[in-house]
């Protein structure tokens, strides 16, 4: 009798969790402890420590930005593909080149290479106003799905050749590109504010290549060699 009632209050409980979302928006145990094992594991012992970056990366669900195939891999230390031949930095990476941005909460800052949009997402966590452009429509269209499932508003998208920026919303504070191309282009630097920094993988295809932070100051641009990295080459239109 007794376990009856304890299977009637059982069901009841599944079926209002469904009803109300709960059971549909939780996620598992499992990503959660992993997310957190990453940001101790992979971030703390390097050297990421803004403490804003820490939690941004602490919070995303980076699960849900790569197909279900991946998603056990997600918090792992590398990257991982996200169809059409690109992939999704590793979590280090993402949080180091989020670090060199310096975002503060009134800012601006544009992307290039929305690929899986889950860069997109950490720097709406840090700032007001997101804009992040892909050349791949499908990629595009595949992120901002992801991107209104986690509620993000802040967050503009566009499908071009981010060689040239977005020029109706310049000027920028910061910009950061996550696809190498073999030079700076110039229309980012004409698109960076004075005082706006870019963090921008720059050298040849298919081999390594060196990230910078510039930083424009007035008619200057000063460049900082941060490490050498490994991204998929920014392709043009
Ligand atoms: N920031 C992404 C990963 C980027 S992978 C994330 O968080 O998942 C690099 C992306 O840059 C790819 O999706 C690729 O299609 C895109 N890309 C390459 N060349 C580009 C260009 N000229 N303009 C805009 N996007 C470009």
């Amino acid at each position: 009798m007794l376990q009856e009632r304890l299977k009637i209050v059982v069901i009841a409980t599944i079926v209002t969790s469904i009803f109300s979302g709960q059971l549909l928006l939780a996620e598992s145990p499992k990503f959660t402890k992993a997310r957190k094992n990453m940001v101790q594991k992979q971030l703390r012992t390097r050297n990421i420590n803004d403490e804003k970056v820490l939690n941004a990366m602490g919070k995303v669900p980076r699960h849900e930005f790569v197909s279900k195939f991946y998603s056990k891999q997600a918090y792992d230390d590398h990257p991982l593909p996200i169809g059409h031949g690109q992939t999704i930095s590793q979590p280090y990476i993402v949080a180091l080149m989020t670090q060199l941005l310096k975002l503060k909460p009134d800012e601006k800052v544009l992307e290039i290479g929305t690929g899986s949009g889950y860069q997109a997402a950490i720097l709406a966590e840090l700032t007001k106003e997101v804009y992040t452009v892909e050349i791949i429509k499908e990629l595009k269209e595949k992120a901002e799905k992801s991107l209104k499932k986690q509620e993000y508003k802040n967050i503009k998208l566009k499908s071009a050749d981010g060689y040239y920026g977005w020029k109706k919303y310049a000027p920028f504070d910061a910009i950061i590109v996550t696809a190498a191309p073999e030079h700076i282009p110039q229309p980012l630097i004409q698109q960076l504010k004075d005082g706006g920094r870019m963090v921008i993988p720059v050298g040849p295809q298919g081999n390594y290549q060196t990230l910078w932070l510039l930083e424009k100051k007035g008619e200057k641009l000063e460049f900082h060699n941060i490490s050498p990295v490994m991204f998929v080459p920014l392709t043009r239109q």
